[in-house]
């Protein structure tokens, strides 16, 4: 598709070019050859005075005998420009010859060339002239008595074969340039189009692995160092991607992980066999804050317990929003730490100074741990910390239940 039009502009530039050059060159050549019957019939008319006559074969200028060739052979010789001087209507000094090396003299010129310059005292140009079966390209003009009385002709040509051999050999190396930059454009552009195309292919793939769920495909960093607009697809492409992922994997008020990416997660722990201990937490008392305050207060309280939260697990696990006021702590890490950093997020929220619209407010949080049993799946290890939350909840809430067997609630 790309190289058509290529193709068609090339041809069009070449036909325009050899219409152009074919012009210019027969343009030139009309001049030259104008010019040089101008000279020669200047020549005959300066250097004797007298009117022409033609008697026993011999030309004539007033006295003097001008019958000689001389001039027309050097004319030819440096300029390669064929001349003849006519009597009337017939050849009786000449360059031209036929193909096999006669002389033209004695023969007549042609109806039109008669019409023209004898009869009509005109100056005559064609470039399609026969002269004895050789094409030319020529220009007659009349010879003139001082009684203006037209008594013959002096004409210049050129040999069209040898003018159109030229011109071909021009337009030859016209066409060999126009077809090396055809095959160099040709090469460039299919190289460059099919880097384009595999680089459509690459952003194609990775746009249909992201609509069948999988939003863990990353683009070739090919299409990200791409200044184009494929480039700016690809980028656009990454972030709805990654757009994409916020919105699915975590909650809009938290930012925490929502519960079906928490669970993903954990599936992918427990497949690769990975250390993890789970802590289920729960605001105590939440629904009064929402009753005596109000639900934006509500909502402040569970933003600030999430930036406790994730502040203080870091990079040793990740907290996810598991439902309302409930949260799901996963440590990547053995029981201790686990258990030490809970401890740690129970004491701030504790003595967190929670305020909303002037009003203070004390929260705290009852955690209910598991012990970090790999015997078990991780859906049955959720219940044992949710089931163990239940118990500190029972208990009076403000409290860890330790998820070790034997433990007491801390
Ligand atoms: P407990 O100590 O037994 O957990 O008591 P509680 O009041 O915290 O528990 P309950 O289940 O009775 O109430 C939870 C409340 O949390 C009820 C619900 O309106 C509120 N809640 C759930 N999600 C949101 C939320 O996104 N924003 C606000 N402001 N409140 C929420
Ligand atoms: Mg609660
Ligand atoms: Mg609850």
């Amino acid at each position: 598709m790309v190289l058509m039009p290529i193709v068609a502009l090339g041809m069009m530039v070449v036909f325009a070019g050899m219409t152009l050059l074919y012009q210019f060159y027969s343009q030139g050549i009309q001049d030259e050859l104008t010019s040089t019957t101008n000279i020669m019939l200047d020549c005959l008319d300066m250097t004797v005075r007298g009117d022409y006559s033609y008697e026993s074969g011999m030309l004539l200028k007033g006295d003097l005998n001008i019958t000689d060739s001389t001039m027309l052979y050097r004319v030819k010789e440096k300029t390669g420009i064929d001349t003849t001087i006519f009597w009337q209507d017939t050849r009786i000094m000449t360059t031209v010859e036929n193909q096999y090396g006669v002389s033209a003299v004695g023969t007549s010129a042609g109806k039109d060339v008669v019409e023209s310059v004898l009869e009509n005292g005109e100056n005559y140009y064609s470039n399609k002239i026969d002269i004895n079966g050789t094409p030319y390209i020529g220009y007659y003009m009349p010879i003139k008595n001082d009684d203006d009385t037209v008594v013959g002709m002096i004409f210049a040509g050129k040999n069209r074969n040898l003018v159109f051999r030229k011109v071909a050999l021009i337009l030859l190396w016209f066409m060999m340039f126009f077809v090396i930059a055809c095959i160099i454009a040709v090469v460039v552009s299919s190289l460059y189009s099919r880097h384009m195309v595999s680089d459509i292919g690459i952003i194609n793939r990775f746009l249909k692995t992201i609509s069948e769920g999988d939003l863990t495909a990353t683009l070739d960093e090919r299409i990200a160092g791409r200044k184009d607009e494929l480039g700016k697809i690809g980028a656009y492409a990454a972030k709805m991607r990654g757009d994409l992922q916020n919105v699915i994997e975590t909650d809009p008020l938290t930012k925490l992980y929502n519960r079906r990416s928490c669970n993903n997660k954990l599936k992918a722990l427990e497949k690769d066999g990975q250390e993890y201990t789970i802590t289920m937490c729960d605001i105590d008392r939440f629904k009064r804050i929402n009753d005596n305050y109000g639900h934006d207060a509500g909502d402040y309280v569970l933003v600030t317990i999430s930036g406790i939260i994730c502040e203080n697990i870091g990079n040793i696990g990740f907290a996810s929003r598991w439902g309302g006021e409930e949260f799901l702590l996963v440590y990547q890490t053995g029981y201790d730490m686990a258990i030490e950093n809970v401890r740690q997020i129970q004491r701030i929220i504790r003595n967190y100074d929670f305020e909303y619209n002037g009003e203070k407010l004390k929260i705290t949080m009852t955690f209910g741990m598991e012990a970090d049993d790999v015997s078990l799946s991780y859906e049955e290890r959720i219940r044992k910390a949710d089931s163990n939350l239940y118990i500190g909840k029972n208990n009076g809430r403000d409290q860890i239940v330790d998820g070790r067997e034997g433990r007491q609630p801390v």
